[in-house]
């Protein structure tokens, strides 16, 4: 049998989640090992993550395991998600470094040798792939994200730094303390900025996809958008507040005013302004209601405590183990 030098504790592992990616796979593990190699030697270890694909990726990463001892191809029951699959990943990996990225080729693998000389440097805990430009994007997914990054900062409790994925690399002391955290809705990118210690940007240029298409369309987006927000602040609730006591201090006056005119002998013009004065402030509470209930009902899914993702099977060195969660 193949012998194993990566199975020991291994200084590097690459964390990459793949969902539909089989166009990818082959240029990721190529580069990706390269890459490792340049900084690790031959203590790497590749972990790819398939997501419930609904093509070739897990066939694809079951056989780079079964040709490279470096590689562990692991299979989730579904499709939890970007960020769910993200935690499986990290808490199968065993390296003394760990470097997230996305199997797409977006982030460069490349620029690790880099972020492992900033690490060293600045003796920082995170380094975090921070985008100057990004290829091949829509002119709308470019304005979102940006418009997204700057509305988190402002509305975050901690400092989530803008144009920032989650193509990173970070100490094993940070993945211990991400895998300690409970929650289920992961906005990873936030979590990591929340642990603390030194964290520090590398400029890089994001790539167009090497090949296949997003598995973020607009409906993962929102949601994805949405998650941080809830996860990270509690902001819109105290804009649901402010926006009662606003609704209230307008009727007061319209009141008062009716009073006035009432007593000066003008009659208060009917049902037209009624009208529209109920419709304002039901559209307003249900407005408030839906944002209590965006809380609310992740306090729910939360409170039943159910695993975060399901591993159907993991692969290394042409080993097959099942059903771990
Ligand atoms: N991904 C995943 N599960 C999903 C969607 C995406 O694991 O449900 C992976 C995907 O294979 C890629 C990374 O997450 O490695 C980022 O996704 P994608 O490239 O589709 O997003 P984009 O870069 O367009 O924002
Ligand atoms: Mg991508």
């Amino acid at each position: 049998m193949v012998s194993i030098t990566a199975a020991a504790q291994p200084r590097l592992s690459i964390v990459a989640p793949a969902y539909n990616e089989e166009g990818c796979l082959e240029a990721f593990h190529q580069r990706a090992s390269d890459a490792a190699r340049a900084v690790a030697g031959d203590s790497f270890e590749i972990i790819i993550i398939d997501d419930g694909s609904r093509d070739r990726t897990f066939a694809m990463a079951r056989d780079l395991a079964d040709r490279d001892p470096h590689v562990v191809a692991v299979k989730l029951s579904r499709n939890f998600g970007h960020q769910l699959a993200l935690c499986a990943g990290l808490t199968i990996c065993r390296g003394d470094y760990i470097l997230v990225i996305d199997a797409d080729l977006q982030d460069p693998p490349e620029l690790a040798s880099e972020m492992f000389r900033v690490m060293e440097a600045e003796r920082a805990d995170v380094v975090y792939g921070q985008r100057r430009t990004r290829a091949g994007e829509t002119a709308f997914k470019l304005g979102s994200a940006k418009l997204f990054y700057r509305v988190l900062r402002r509305l975050a409790d901690v400092d989530i730094p803008a144009d920032t994925g989650d193509f990173r690399l970070m100490t094993r002391r940070v993945c211990d303390i991400l895998n300690a955290m409970p929650e289920r809705y992961r906005f990873t990118r936030g979590l990591v900025s929340w642990v603390g210690f030194r964290q520090v940007p590398v400029a890089y240029d994001r790539a167009a996809r090497h090949a296949g298409t997003t598995g973020y369309p607009l409906k993962k987006m929102i949601r994805f958008a949405v998650d941080a927000v809830t996860s990270f602040s509690i902001l819109p609730l105290r804009v649901a507040s402010f926006t009662g006591i606003a609704t209230a201090l307008v009727s007061f006056l319209a009141i008062l005013w009716s009073l006035v005119a009432w007593m000066l002998g003008h009659t208060v013009a009917g049902w037209a302004s009624l009208l529209s004065a109920i419709f304002l402030v039901g559209g307003i509470q249900l407005f408030v209601l839906g944002i209590i209930g965006e809380y609310l009902g992740r306090l729910y899914l939360e409170t039943k405590r159910r695993p975060l993702f399901i591993i159907d099977e993991v692969r290394r060195a042409g080993v097959s183990t099942d059903s771990e969660t």
